[in-house]
């Protein structure tokens, strides 16, 4: 669901227009005239005493799992393999269900659709680990999302959908080898300016102020990678940034450097978030400093790294995540890829939802330009659709770029590859190497982006 492909290359007005019929179509998946009801109910969950959540969820859980046993082939397939091997637990309870890896979703995604729903919203993703990944998910689970959204991010934040907003993120909005603003687009639907992350450097950042200023942005959301580059760009030169209600950090953890950075460089409250595309759990930084879970969203537990063995709670762990949302894809006890911890403790706030914490997993390193912008995120050049099982960039030096790739069946397309890494780093020397499986850390998890370069 990736625009930029189709408009980057236009000029600005027909760009303009191109971003609200984008933006106007995403608005019709993802909002509907039931929208507030569903705003007002999950604002309401937030009031909930623990057991009576909990109680709740129990009630979604089995409606999930018996679907899943029932419709959903991979399920299916392994409960009768169970019970010819003479396994007689009970579906009924979870953690008689296998956990799920990442790239039994990536190899068969076909699997995990539930046999009798017909319309799907395609999600092509590279997650986060730079392998791509395919979802499914109707218009109604969509909605379901963006109501929680709009609820625990924006209402939260005394914010609203008709706010004029900043996004500062991974899409190529205007070509790489740009040189003059703008690099951001109008969206006139979603009243957004989408602000490339690419193009932010010492010499563009106050270009990108006055972009915000003059669009009279009410908040900002973007990567911590990017938002604390414009945010140091801003201190080291002076540069003066609208005063917004907030900025919200998603899609990397946020790091207590980056946090100090962009609250200092903005002047205001910093809110982070946790989620992911495959929509199985999400949480949201409550006023006391607390991300709390989402309880429509899924169940979360947190197991050993090792073993899929319960972490003590206050423990950190692998986030396993049940998904209540999407009931036409269901994934149960999903390793996200990411480690966390869970407590219960109460929270100055009042809410009782679980509190998420030490959230470390996502560990993205930078890639550092010739011209000394610091590039976060590559992984959207994989959301397409070329081929690839797992992918990882490795920085050499300021001149080249490597990229270990585990190629999937038909990969052929080390250029375009190419082509779309020069678009965002600019003309490096970019190599592709095909390898069996990309190395893994101490963690057992790889990293997308690695740099040996040293900060000038
Ligand atoms: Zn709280």
């Amino acid at each position: 669901m990736n625009p930029t492909g189709i408009y980057h290359r236009l000029p600005y007005p027909l760009k303009v227009a191109a971003a609200t019929i984008w933006g106007g179509y995403l608005n019709w998946w993802r909002y509907s005239k039931h929208t507030e009801a569903a705003v007002d109910e999950a604002l309401e969950k937030d009031t909930w005493h623990r057991e009576r959540i909990e109680a709740w969820q129990e009630e979604k859980l089995a409606k999930l799992l018996s679907i899943a046993a029932a419709e959903v082939p991979y399920y299916s397939n392994y409960w009768q393999s169970q019970r010819r091997i003479g396994n007689r637990s009970s579906i009924e309870v979870l953690k008689n269900w296998p956990v799920l890896r990442k790239e039994i979703v990536r190899e068969n995604p076909q699997l995990f659709k539930t046999q009798s729903r017909k319309l799907f919203y395609r999600e092509h993703t590279s997650g986060t680990t730079g392998s791509p990944l395919v979802l499914w998910q109707s218009r109604s689970t969509l909605q379901a999302w963006y109501s929680l959204f709009e609820a625990r991010i924006r209402r939260w934040n005394d914010l609203n959908r008709s706010d004029r907003w900043g996004m500062l993120g991974g899409q190529l909005v205007t070509p790489f080898d740009r040189k003059d603003p703008p690099f951001w687009v109008w969206n006139q639907a979603s009243r957004q300016l989408y602000l490339s992350a690419y193009h932010l450097s010492e010499d563009t950042a106050s270009a990108y102020a006055e972009a915000m200023h003059k669009h009279r942005l009410v908040y900002l959301l973007g990567y911590p990678s990017a938002l604390t580059a414009l945010a140091e760009f801003a201190l080291s030169k002076g540069i003066s940034l609208p005063k917004l209600k907030c900025v919200i950090s998603n899609a990397e953890p946020l790091f207590d450097y980056q946090r100090k950075i962009i609250a200092h460089a903005f002047q205001t409250r910093i809110v982070n978030t946790y989620g992911m595309s495959e929509l199985v759990c999400a949480a949201s930084e409550c006023s006391s400093g607390s991300m709390h879970l989402w309880p429509e969203a899924g169940l979360v537990e947190i197991l050993a790294e090792e073993s899929d063995t319960a972490e003590p709670e206050g423990s950190s762990g692998r986030i396993i995540a049940t998904g209540l949302l999407n009931q036409d894809m269901p994934l149960i006890r999903y390793d996200t890829g990411d480690l966390g911890a869970l407590a219960h403790r109460d929270c100055p706030c009042g809410r009782q939802h679980p509190i998420l914490g030490e959230l470390v997993g996502r560990m993205d390193e930078m890639i550092i330009t010739l011209d000394g912008r610091k590039i976060g995120r590559l992984d959207p050049v994989f959301k397409t659709d070329i081929p690839v099982r797992e992918a990882q960039i490795i920085q050499e030096d300021l001149y080249s770029i490597k990229v270990l790739l585990v190629p999937g069946l038909g990969y052929d397309h080390d250029s375009l590859l190419q082509q779309r890494l020069r678009e965002r780093v600019g003309d490096m020397k970019i190599t592709i190497q095909q390898v069996r499986e990309i190395p893994r850390g101490a963690n057992g998890k790889f990293r997308a982006v690695i740099s040996h370069v040293k900060e000038p």
